[in-house]
């Protein structure tokens, strides 16, 4: 196997190959032995994720619920109130959580009063001494160096797939588009949190090369979060096949081994796994999961907080304490 201390950001397509088809126990072992060379195997982050502002988002990514054009049983919410935001996050931080995510169905921000009072959820939720994070859509330069200067920690803008499968579903942006948003937030000295989708028609390939791409970013994402498709009825992927859990298993251990540094979150597609099935993400090298007070990610369902208290103390696993 690579050297296991080293950090690399010139992994091959075939490397990466090799990896993903290695026989499930082996490759699972080896992310294991890597995820204990990095991190505490038994500290687990707990991030609670928060729609801000859901629906009504003028993108057509086909899995996604909160897009205008499909017609799904998503309620359009603007954005909150600040205090609220922060209430939440405090009740957040309070049971456990070190990460606080907030989420709004934009297709890019835009320079206006929404952005300002954006900027103050950022400095409130960073004044309760929990990283915070957001998820808005594209950012310019100016406007990540804003966030940043607001006190945001991290920015996630995922992948979702290969971008040789991005085409297929989503056509109102380009890949490119993408990767310039992360530009934009590592230059701002933001920590980057960039994963993907698993489950959306795409093959063993496509995965691979999201893992190629991710992995050769010039500094890797301090944060990949692995999804699995939530399929939303009224989107055009509600027919696809749930996502088998191996597959997830194989995503998060081929992840944990590229960049070893980096926090893997097991992310949407909790509610459909058993214990037994999360703790096997937890052995391949996953070390965050996501939560919410109302039981939702964003608009899918998510696990109850006393199911994922019970399923710490059964595996064993303390939450990530704070920064
Ligand atoms: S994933 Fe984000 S950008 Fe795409 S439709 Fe949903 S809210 Fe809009």
């Amino acid at each position: 196997m690579n050297n296991i201390e080293q950090i690399r950001n010139d992994w091959s397509i075939e490397e990466i190959k090799l990896l993903y088809h290695e026989p499930l126990l082996e490759l699972v072992y080896k992310a294991a032995t890597v995820h204990r060379t990095w991190h505490s195997s038994s500290a687990v982050q707990v991030c609670t994720l928060l729609s801000i502002k859901t629906g009504g988002c003028t993108e057509d990514c086909a899995y996604c619920g909160q897009a205008a054009r499909y017609h799904t049983n998503i309620t359009v919410k603007a954005l909150m109130d600040k205090e609220e935001v922060l209430s939440i996050a405090a009740r957040a931080k309070a049971s456990g959580s070190s990460r606080f995510c907030m989420a709004a169905a934009w297709r890019e921000v835009r320079d206006n009063k929404d952005f300002e009072r954006v900027l103050e959820m950022v400095k409130g939720i960073n004044a309760l001494g929990l990283e915070v994070c957001c998820t808005l859509g594209m950012l310019t330069e100016t406007q990540a160096e804003r966030l940043q200067a607001a006190g945001l920690y991290a920015y996630n803008h995922n992948l979702d797939s290969s971008e040789r499968y991005y085409d297929e579903i989503i056509s109102t942006r380009i890949y490119g588009d993408r990767l310039n948003t992360l530009n934009n937030v590592r230059k701002a000295g933001i920590s980057v949190c960039c994963g993907g989708i698993i489950g959306l028609g795409e093959t063993h390939e496509d995965r691979i090369g999201m893992l190629h791409t991710l992995s050769n970013l010039p500094q890797h994402p301090e944060s990949v979060p692995i999804n699995a498709l939530a399929r939303v009825p009224g989107t055009p992927l509600q027919d696809l096949t749930k996502v088998d859990v191996w597959d997830m298993v194989r995503m998060i251990a081929v992840a944990r081994i590229l960049m070893p540094k980096a926090m893997v979150r097991l992310s949407a597609g909790r509610s459909e796994m058993s214990t037994t099935e999360q703790a096997w993400c937890f052995m391949a090298g996953a070390n965050s999961i996501f939560t919410s007070e109302s039981e939702e990610l964003l608009v899918t369902p998510n696990p109850k907080l006393d199911e994922d208290r019970a399923m710490f103390e059964l595996l064993g696993l303390t939450p990530l304490s704070n920064k």
